[in-house]
């Protein structure tokens, strides 16, 4: 699992941009690898060379029914020859929805957790309930964010994006803004745009950046104004600005993270906080596989 030299740009031509004198460049992190797309792929390679240098042959981790993590986890321990288990949220449907399915597929063993049990999962007890269940096993969190993934997600941005004066990304647990924000330019400004409901998430970042000591240059902030009503929550002002961007510049979005990303570039650009001759990066963190499930469960189409 190597991340290929070159990660594909793509410029955006869209006619706020140009009437504001302000650029738009997609990191399409979406295109890293076939099955291990998106941000998910920096958070997991430090993982699992981690755990396989450590001897370990099964990764454990937890996720929802409808988890970026889970299908990139089962998809990444595929391909470098690790077992892998999913504890999954909740109860199991039949048939499965396409991401359980593809993560079964690719030989991931799920259990299925209840919303009260999966809740305490971090609790010492269902540690050691874990390790009598499924032996030695190395376990990823929920979401994959921890020290190796933010090693991980610092080398999303390169060289290249030096010329970038704003970085959009989505934030869910924070992982990849820890990463990004640790490899930012003193010019820079990195903008996360929470996909989850409420004020927390400042803190949250917060105390990421304290625990793994991250110092870094240049400046932030977090945008709480784009979640659309909360995690996985959408509204039809979300679905057309995915359709527009598939059909106007053949630019996927996803409806729970890179959507609403895409939301706050717009309305930030419109709101005019960030000045005329910017260089705005989006950083395109995956998540299309989600994207069958949703269409299924909402019964709409993103084009
Ligand atoms: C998981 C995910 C995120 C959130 O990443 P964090 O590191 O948890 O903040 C953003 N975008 C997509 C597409 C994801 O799958």
């Amino acid at each position: 699992m190597l991340i290929p030299q070159h990660i594909p740009y793509q410029s955006i031509q869209h006619p706020l941009f140009q009437e504001k004198g302000i650029e738009l460049t997609v990191k399409r992190l979406d295109l890293v690898h076939g099955d291990v797309s998106g941000n998910k792929f920096f958070k997991l390679q430090y993982n699992l060379q981690e755990a396989i240098a450590q001897g370990y042959s099964r990764i454990l981790t937890f996720g929802g029914a409808y988890s970026n993590h889970i299908h990139a986890t089962a998809a990444a321990c595929h391909l470098v020859g690790l077992e892998s288990i999913g504890i999954i949220r909740g109860e199991q449907s039949s048939p499965l929805n396409p991401t359980l399915r593809f993560a079964q597929e690719k030989g991931m063993q799920l259990h299925y957790w209840d919303r009260s049990k999966y809740r305490n999962k971090q609790r010492p007890e269902m540690l050691q309930e874990l390790l009598d269940a499924f032996g030695d096993v190395y376990i990823v969190p929920e979401g994959g964010t921890n020290a190796l993934a933010i090693k991980g997600t610092a080398e999303i941005l390169t060289s290249e994006d030096k010329q970038f004066s704003h970085i959009f990304t989505a934030i869910g647990t924070g992982g990849t803004f820890a990463g990004l924000v640790s490899s930012l330019q003193s010019h820079q400004k990195l903008l996360g745009v929470s996909a989850l409901k409420g004020d927390f998430m400042v803190k949250e970042i917060d105390e990421l950046i304290q625990k793994h000591k991250i110092k870094f240059q240049g400046s932030c902030d977090i945008l709480l104004d784009y979640h659309f009503g909360g995690y996985a929550k959408w509204n039809h002002e979300l679905l057309d600005l995915i359709r527009e961007f598939k059909k106007s510049y053949g630019l996927p979005l996803d409806p729970v993270y890179t959507g609403k990303m895409m939301a706050a570039v717009l309305g930030e650009v419109k709101k005019g906080t960030i000045p005329t001759g910017s260089k705005i990066l989006a950083v395109q963190t995956g998540g299309l596989q989600g994207v069958k499930g949703f269409e299924d469960r909402i019964g709409v189409s993103l084009g």
